[in-house]
């Protein structure tokens, strides 16, 4: 519990509510938020709700407020936490990992960009040069990152459109030697078409992507600019990053009629422009855009697409340039932000912290594949979660000697198995469904889920429902396929840009070489959490629950129903509930008397028992807790979290 937080601003830490149910749970978020409260605690988790305004609490005198103190000591803040992660990678040699979640504009990105700063602004204390480089660059790769994935949304404003995973490598005496970064389906699952209506076709698209907004800044230019200078993209490099933006854009102008049984492209200006951006003969553009390359046995042929197909590939070219160019650029940083020169047997272990930045749940009146895959993502991540909450209690009590007892939770690894199980699960029969030869229909895929898993409890299929989480198979199987033309990858490596080159190396193969089927989406994503859970699984995790408490980015509005669903999606009472299962309290004997002593004449001002157990041990037996304690080696376990309020009432006294 913060100890030094009045109540007046509700329970610091919802660990400590009287009754664990949703209406308790509300009223204390509600009133910690009316409060300026906006983080709190279940156990160790930080919860955050956004608090639209620009809050006092992240200066210099902040920093050192939490620097090298205990979880506890402090109100709940998400320095907390970080220097948490900090102090154990550190003292303990452990490697750590920070999970941020909560929907779009909860404030994940601010939340990650704190917890960083945080951590540049107490490691290197000798301000050795390698590592002023390495923490200037990791500072200067978000700005980079946030200029080309960030974009306006109608629920944020500056809203990531890719999920980032960034590793700090420190060295033995705790600063920061390099990172490293991956991304998490950006366009693919979270692009335009998730949105609705407002943005059909490669014009929204490029809207989403490039954050022109921003670009046009002058001053968000030129810190891009000179940011993107500092990690040494060359200006030819540069340049082209903006050219694929450019023609993003201009894709998105393009449309297609016929003429009789001849297609063509409406408006060929436009065509002209995108051939200059991509350093390509128009004819080329062209061409790739109204016809594919086919090879029928040993005959290859031009095959005039239909206007619905022309303008398929075409969107999809914009999204794929621009998913490349992300790509890319990730893999730029990652070159110069790599640990370089770090030999472990001379300087001793490397250790990492790991930032997740990472969209929760969603649910919107239409679900589709996007949602289905985020959906997918945080069951691993919350199947994670209760496996390392429940272990780390496990194994706490082994190191103090009580016994386990058995917690009761809901294990939701039966859905995260519904969803990726080999041969059976949905993913599997939605590959399976695209590989059919013929027809492919987004109803030949759901007979196939019909077929193979009707019998499945969390398993239901219908025509229309208002269901929880009930997703729309229409889109699934292109989506999945995600297929761009061969015609498109050969004119960009074909393009006289050698940066194009260099981002389309499958260009080269001719189309008879072209065998191997691309891994469709939904496979590519499954790999990507897996590995993902997988190393965050062998990291000590902290985890940041963010809230977006309403619609119109207001400081002053707490919608109740809207903060309600979140609450619920991130299973923050099953959260309280995994953590209180056990013991709501635990402290060491010293500090536990601290706090405690003035309550016993045994103990008060001082004791002279044998130890400090002893004297905690006849401290609780005074006042009749005796029976609601645990008492391990070091620390004393406290049942319920009324026997805690008693202690603090009397205390008070
Ligand atoms: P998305 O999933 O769309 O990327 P997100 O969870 O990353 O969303 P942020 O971009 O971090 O959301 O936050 C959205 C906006 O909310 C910020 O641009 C900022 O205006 C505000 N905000 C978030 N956190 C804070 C904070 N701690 N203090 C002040 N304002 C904040
Ligand atoms: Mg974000």
């Amino acid at each position: 519990m913060a100890e030094h937080e009045s109540l007046e601003f509700g329970k610091a830490d919802f660990v400590l509510m009287d009754n664990v149910c949703m209406e308790d749970f509300m009223a204390n978020l509600k009133l910690r938020f009316e409060k300026g409260r906006i983080y709190s605690y279940i156990g160790e988790v930080v919860v955050s709700v956004n608090p639209y305004r620009a809050m006092n609490i992240y200066g210099r005198d902040a920093v050192e407020q939490y620097r090298n103190r205990e979880l506890y000591e402090r109100p709940p803040h998400l320095f907390a936490i970080a220097d948490a992660a900090y102090k154990a990678m550190k003292r303990r040699n452990k490697d750590t990992c920070i999970v941020i979640s909560g929907e779009s504009g909860a404030g994940k990105t601010e939340a990650s960009k704190y917890i960083m700063q945080y951590i540049a602004a107490i490691t290197n204390p000798n301000q050795r040069a390698e590592v002023e480089r390495v923490k200037n660059m990791l500072l200067k790769s978000n700005c980079v990152l946030e200029a080309f994935g960030n974009a306006k949304t109608n629920r944020n404003d500056n809203s990531s459109r890719f999920g980032k995973y960034m590793d700090i490598n420190f060295d033995f005496k705790g600063d920061p030697i390099g990172g490293h970064i991956s991304n998490y389906l950006l366009e693919k699952v979270r692009g335009p078409y998730a949105q609705g209506p407002s943005c059909s076709g490669a014009l929204g698209c490029a809207k989403y992507y490039t954050t022109l907004s921003s670009i046009n800044d002058g001053a968000d230019f030129k810190a891009v600019a000179d940011a993107m200078k500092v990690i040494g993209f060359t200006s030819e490099e540069t340049l082209t990053a903006y050219k694929i933006l450019a023609t993003t854009l201009h894709l998105g102008n393009l449309t297609f009629g016929v003429d009789g049984d001849v297609i063509l492209i409406q408006n060929p200006k436009v065509v002209s422009v995108i051939g200059e951006l991509l350093s390509t003969p128009e004819d080329n553009v062209e061409k790739a855009l109204l016809f594919r390359t086919v090879a029928t046995g040993r005959d290859v042929i031009d095959k005039q697409h239909t206007a619905q197909e022309a303008g398929y590939g075409r969107d999809a070219l914009a999204k794929a340039m621009y998913e490349r160019l992300f790509c890319w650029i990730v893999g730029r940083i990652n070159d110069v932000i790599e640990v370089k020169n770090y030999d472990a047997r001379v300087h001793g272990k490397n250790t990492v912290i790991g930032v997740l930045d990472i969209y929760g749940f969603e649910i919107f009146q239409n679900n589709s594949f996007e949602q289905f895959c985020i959906n997918y993502c945080n069951e691993k991540l919350q199947q994670l979660f209760i496996q390392l909450v429940l272990k780390q209690e496990q194994e706490e009590y082994q190191r103090e000697g009580i016994p386990w007892k058995h917690i009761d939770y809901f294990n939701n690894q039966i859905i995260v198995d519904l969803v990726e199980q080999q041969h059976k699960g949905i993913f599997s029969v939605l590959d399976e469904a695209c590989m059919n030869v013929g027809k492919v229909t987004d109803e030949v895929f759901l007979q196939g889920l019909n077929g193979k898993l009707a019998k499945h409890v969390h398993y239901t299929s219908r025509k229309v429902g208002r269901n929880r989480n009930l997703y729309s198979v229409v889109g699934f199987i292109d989506k999945n396929k995600d297929t761009l033309f061969q015609d498109f990858k050969r004119l960009l490596y074909n393009s006289s840009n050698p940066v194009f080159k260099a981002m389309w190396p499958e260009g080269k193969l001719r189309i008879t070489e072209v065998t191997k089927r691309p891994l469709t989406a939904a496979t590519l994503f499954k790999n990507s959490m897996i590995s993902l859970v997988e190393n965050l699984a062998c990291k000590e995790p902290y985890y940041v629950r963010c809230i977006k408490p309403n619609d119109v980015k207001s400081p002053l509005l707490f919608e109740q129903e809207r903060c309600r669903h979140q609450v619920e999606y991130l299973g923050l009472l099953e959260n309280v509930r995994v953590r209180r299962a056990g013991f709501a309290y635990r402290q060491t004997y010293p500090r536990f008397l601290q706090r405690y002593k003035m309550i016993s004449e045994f103990t008060w001002p001082n004791h002279d028992l044998p130890s400090d157990r002893e004297a905690v041990k006849r401290l609780l037996q005074g006042c009749g807790f005796d029976h609601d304690v645990a008492y391990g080696k070091t620390k004393v376990f406290v049942r319920t979290p009324r026997t805690l309020f008693s202690l603090e009432a009397q205390r008070a006294d």
